[in-house]
């Protein structure tokens, strides 16, 4: 019988594990696939990953960060309106994340958890005691407390928010990104996107509602695009993304000889939180509850802070030996710390996707509403900041009312 086990060894399973074997508690971490695995992302840590003080060290590692971003360069629909961003301090660290992934499973399993790859959680119980069980293919796993972090597509998620009453509304508000991890010089990249690494965001490419990116590392670029998963199904994908390719290259924004040799999809949730997080002692974590802005896409440190939110509540509740309100103190304190945030980012996603060409102008126009974009873009200022909306409709009167320059 372990204390707690978690279900999916991504950025929540595996942080929450460190945290609660850090306390003393028994903990099982099971993973599907074998470790380092490969996972479809960008690979951008936003800043505020800073707050985990155990992953600094990892932060100023030069073999994990591939490079900082201190800047970027965004780019409206059209094409008619462009704007650029320096910041003194970093807005992201870049890694891969097969390596990023298996260090964090390694700082779990230097604290004491059990590591599991190679085995599929094929589903969960709770019996009358309340003890949660995991069934794999060969066993049956059994807990008090169960964290539930396995993605965005993850069958024991799904059970879960089956049970909740969910699932129907996650399938409807999920996105689709694609992307790519190109070979360049790095030469190149030091040439055209500078030290500071600038990102390129080019919002709404092939209409879809989302954004296009480079993200430049070391000595390859992040490149990708994202949308609605409908719109997603109704593009084809490996020609929108060579037309992506053209465009950079006619920007110069990429050597005429690139090559690449696969474009990879992957699921992320778009709707903001989902309404209930938890069901009896089962925590559902990161990918799974839905944990990603909408805006933005950024899911890492969402899936680290309720990680380690899950494992707060958990050791409190193994300290008082009381866990009838364990789901409801996790969510609770999920949302106070970033769900409402990510909740109401889904409606700013939407009013700058509607309105995109008139954002990006103000944007170009007025410094000050470029930081607040990017900076709300990067988790650092909440959607809800009445500057922004006075700030915004100040631009309104001014540059499209009063035609002022
Ligand atoms: C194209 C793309 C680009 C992205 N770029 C960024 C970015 O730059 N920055 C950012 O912050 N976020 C980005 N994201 C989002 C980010 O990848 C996710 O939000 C983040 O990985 C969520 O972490 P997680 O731990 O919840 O889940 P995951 O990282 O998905 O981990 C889930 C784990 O569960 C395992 N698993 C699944 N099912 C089972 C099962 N039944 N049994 C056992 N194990 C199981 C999987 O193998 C996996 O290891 C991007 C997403 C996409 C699709």
């Amino acid at each position: 019988m372990y204390d707690v086990i978690v279900v999916g060894a991504g950025p929540a399973g595996s942080t929450a594990s460190r945290y609660l074997s850090k306390s003393g508690l028994k903990v099982l971490l099971l993973d599907k696939n074998i470790f380092p695995r490969r996972k479809t992302c960008a690979g951008g840590l936003c800043r505020h990953i800073e707050s985990f003080p155990y992953i600094h060290d990892i932060l100023k590692d030069k073999s994990l960060i591939k490079s900082v971003c201190r800047g970027s360069i965004t780019i409206s629909p059209s094409g008619r309106y462009e704007y650029s961003y320096i910041s003194s301090d970093p807005l992201f660290y870049n890694v891969f994340r097969e390596e990023f992934d298996s260090k964090l499973v390694d700082l779990a399993v230097d604290m004491g958890t059990e590591f599991r790859d190679n085995t599929l959680a094929k589903d969960v119980n709770v019996i009358s005691d309340g003890t949660v069980e995991i069934y794999s293919s060969n066993d049956i796993y059994r807990c008090k407390v169960a964290i539930i972090a396995d993605g965005a597509l993850g069958v024991i998620g799904s059970y879960i928010r089956k049970k909740i009453g969910v699932e129907k509304w996650w399938r409807n508000n999920l996105d689709i990104a694609v992307a790519s991890e190109l070979k360049v010089d790095e030469g190149f990249i030091d040439r055209i996107y500078g030290v500071e690494r600038k990102a390129i965001l080019k919002f709404r490419w092939s209409n879809l509602h989302g954004y296009a990116w480079v993200f430049p590392k070391r000595d390859t670029v992040n490149i990708g695009f994202g949308g609605m998963k409908d719109e997603m199904k109704a593009i084809d994908v490996q020609q929108e993304f060579n037309r992506y390719l053209s465009y950079l290259r006619n920007r110069s924004l990429l050597p005429k000889n690139i090559t690449y040799s696969k474009v990879y999809g992957a699921p992320l949730p778009s709707g903001g939180p989902i309404s209930k997080v938890y069901y009896s002692n089962i925590l559902l974590a990161g990918d799974a509850a839905g944990f990603v802005s909408p805006l933005s896409g950024e899911g890492i440190y969402y899936a680290m802070e309720s990680g380690r939110i899950a494992s707060k509540v958990i050791i409190s509740s193994f300290e008082n030996d009381n866990f009838n309100v364990i789901g409801r103190n996790y969510q609770r304190n999920c949302f106070d710390s970033f769900g409402r945030n990510l909740k109401l980012l889904s409606f700013y996603k939407y009013f700058l996707m509607f309105f995109s060409e008139n954002t990006h102008k103000y944007a170009e126009l007025d410094p000050l509403l470029r930081r607040y974009y990017i900076e709300v873009f990067n988790g650092d200022r909440k959607a809800l900041d009445p500057m922004i909306s006075v700030r915004f409709i100040k631009d309104f009167l001014m540059f499209d009312i009063f035609q002022r320059r």
